[in-house]
């Protein structure tokens, strides 16, 4: 496969696109270390992987702390000896509200795991991966990172401080042989939407031109690319996966 012998972290690979995507790693060979704060999520993406033929291992983390993302590199390091590939992947919507009365305690909840936790996992990740001679991030931001999108102020703000946050690493290590980029998708069929009812998800559905919302595979197909040697001059760019809804 297109990464055999990598050892890669993906990060709230419990579920919808983080599960597609350690799905896709260990497809193609890798290693993948599955860390979600859903243990029974996360051991079930370890026995697909397994079922699979696949090499997987869960640890539990919570990206919003710091020290569970040192934590995670360093038990990886423990398991397979090396950090090459890291999707941070976790994130959660958070509150529905105009700017004006977004609840504070929101705000903070969004900001600690959708931007904080994207920065403490590259911040642990880069030195382990300068110690195999280079590495490959892709970080989950959305087409919310790109535009706004009403009532949603804290996903909006951290998913635009993810495109930055890549840039930087982008800047800072390409010399160091690491690559990073964001990947940014439209809607996307997951459990993240479980809580919108049918009228929302028409709406929803409305605003891609492909007339239909996406599917986590076809997220993981974008990541799995860009953590390859296939996107060897890709850096510091971000790619939308969207069915044509930034288009418009
Ligand atoms: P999901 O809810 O299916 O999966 C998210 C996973 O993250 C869950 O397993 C959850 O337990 C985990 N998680 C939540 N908080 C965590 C924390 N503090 N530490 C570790 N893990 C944590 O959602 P999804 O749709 O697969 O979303 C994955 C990523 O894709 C998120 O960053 C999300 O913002 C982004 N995204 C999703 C959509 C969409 O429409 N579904 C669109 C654009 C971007």
């Amino acid at each position: 496969g297109a990464l055999t012998d990598k050892v890669a972290i993906v990060t709230g690979a419990a579920s919808g696109i983080g599960r597609a995507v350690a799905l896709a790693y260990a497809r193609e060979g890798a290693k993948v270390v599955v860390s979600d704060i859903s243990v029974g999520g996360g051991e079930e993406t370890v026995k697909l992987i397994t079922d699979a033929g696949g090499t997987a291992y869960f640890v539990a983390a919570d990206t919003s702390k710091a020290e569970d993302s040192d934590r995670l590199v360093r038990q990886t390091m423990e398991q397979f000896g090396a950090l090459h590939i890291a999707c941070n992947n976790a994130g959660i919507g958070g509150p529905s509200a105009p700017t004006g009365e977004y609840p504070v305690e929101g705000w903070d909840k969004v900001i600690a795991i959708n931007l904080s936790g994207v920065f403490y996992g590259c911040r642990y990740q880069i030195p382990a991966m300068l110690q195999a001679g280079g590495g490959v991030i892709v970080n989950m931001a959305s087409i919310l990172g790109q535009v706004g999108f009403a009532n949603s102020v804290a996903y909006v703000a951290a998913k635009h401080g993810v495109v930055g946050i890549t840039k930087n690493i982008a800047l800072e290590y390409a010399a160091g042989g690491i690559r990073a980029n964001a990947v940014g998708p439209a809607f996307i069929n997951t459990p993240l939407l479980k809580d919108m009812d049918s009228d929302t998800i028409n709406w929803l559905v409305s605003k891609h031109p492909i007339g239909r919302l996406g599917e986590a595979n076809e997220v993981a197909e974008l990541v799995l690319w860009l953590s390859t040697d296939k996107a060897s001059f890709v850096n510091g760019a971000y790619y939308a996966v969207d069915g044509g809804y930034l288009a418009s």
